[in-house]
């Protein structure tokens, strides 16, 4: 792997308001070995981006690359060999449109995660939860009311986003089950959903005992728990019961906010998914049912940034896009630049993202000894966040762990 030299490159990563002053990157090895004014390396290759924006990498902490169909119930009846060819042209696009590292928050499992790291296909780097868990019912039950076949125990289909397990003893398993084949934190559906059929957005899901005893199996792991939430009630006893990562949270009320902050929380909007879903969701076979569930979450989503904000909570970028939606994924940036400074929204998807994914200096950041992800955007995303969308259009060099993955000539 050739060592690169980055010259005249104005860092922009979340942590200021204005681009820096113009410095060199030194990449050698995958890895980013020096930054600054002076530095420079004999036997790298030079590029000049004259004063153009450098950024880390971008990460999304909510994604499902197994979503290759909108109806979720009908992509976990795929065969696992169709689910595997699309997941991989879904990430590709993904890291094409700057996305260095995703994490999959229901579907993918260790295998898919093992080839991204064997490198056979450009990919972002992957975290997974493995399945998410839901209860009988819950967000991930798509048996429907007339559909009383018993659910799946022993062997889960890769497109399939989760899989359903009951009671404390059941929810152990379950938890260890997924820590046991490679999940690097633990998933729940804590509250109904849009995308299924018999859960109501009010449902909670998940007694507290059930809730608190996954949450000590993901602690026993070294990691954690994040769960699937809309509503204030939902969003209060995960808190309670210690989840860490709180998905979504468009009915999120301040004191909640409060409280979350106050634990160290991270909160996880997906604000473009359920514009998608209303404007797109139909056509693509998103069942009727789902997309009148959508607009309750969908016209609370604003102001649960403004009481995230000023309750202090961090929140980390997430898109949740499912079939032919994904090339939405960088349409949360515009979303969230109408209720949030363009600081906040770029940091929400470097450094605090990097926190949640426990990467922190790994990734999310322009320093030595992390990974060599890097974004080269023409104009100053602090600016104009559209710049960061358009599938990469305003990116014209994008690297991963040293290795160019798009490269356009510099002018
Ligand atoms: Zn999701």
């Amino acid at each position: 792997m050739a060592a690169t030299l980055f010259t005249n490159a104005r860092i922009v990563d979340g942590t200021a308001p204005e681009p820096a002053e113009p410095v060199s990157v030194v990449v050698e090895g995958g890895t980013i070995r020096e930054v600054g004014k002076a530095v420079t390396s004999a036997k790298a290759r030079t590029v000049d981006l004259k004063g153009r924006t450098l950024m880390p990498g971008l990460i999304d902490a909510h994604v499902h690359v197994v979503a290759g169909v909108a109806d979720l119930g009908a992509n976990a009846r795929l065969p696992d060999s169709l689910v595997t060819a699309r997941s991989f042209v879904i990430m590709r696009e993904m890291l094409l449109r700057g996305f260095t590292t995703v994490r999959d928050v229901g579907g993918a499992d260790f295998g898919l995660k093992q080839a991204t790291e064997e490198g056979h296909f450009p990919t972002p780097r992957l975290v997974i939860s493995g399945k998410a868990l839901s209860q009988t019912g819950g967000h991930a039950d798509f048996r429907g009311r007339y559909d009383d076949r018993p659910s799946v125990i022993e062997r889960h289909r890769l497109g399939a986003l989760g899989r359903i397990c009951d009671g404390v003893p059941d929810v152990r398993r379950a938890a260890r089950e997924e820590l046991k084949g490679g999940a690097d934190f633990i998933k729940i559906m804590a509250n109904g959903g849009c995308a299924s059929p018999t859960d109501p957005i009010h449902f909670l899901g998940y007694s507290v005992s059930e809730l608190e005893a996954i949450v000590e199996e993901a602690r026993m792991a070294g990691t954690y728990v994040s769960a699937h939430v809309y509503t204030d009630e939902a969003i209060r006893r995960c808190v309670e019961a210690g989840v860490h990562s709180l998905e979504h949270c468009n009915l999120i009320q301040p004191e909640t906010a409060r409280l979350a902050a106050t634990k160290g929380a991270v909160a996880v909007p997906t604000l473009v998914t359920y514009d998608k879903l209303v404007s797109d969701g139909p056509k693509l076979g998103f069942p009727p049912d789902s997309v009148a569930k959508v607009d309750v979450v969908r016209s609370a989503g604003m102001d649960s940034l403004r009481i995230m904000q000023k309750a202090g909570l961090a929140m980390a970028y997430g898109s949740d896009l499912l079939g032919e939606m994904h090339r939405y994924q960088s349409e949360e940036f515009v979303i969230r630049g109408r209720a949030l400074p363009a600081q906040q929204v770029i940091a929400s998807a470097t450094f605090i993202a990097a926190r949640l994914l426990k990467l922190e200096g790994k990734i999310g950041t322009v320093a030595p000894g992390a990974h060599a992800d890097l974004v080269v955007v023409d104009g100053d995303p602090l600016q104009d966040l559209s710049l960061l969308t358009r599938q990469g259009r305003h990116m014209p060099l994008i690297m991963k762990g040293g290795d160019f993955i798009k490269r356009t000539s510099l002018n």
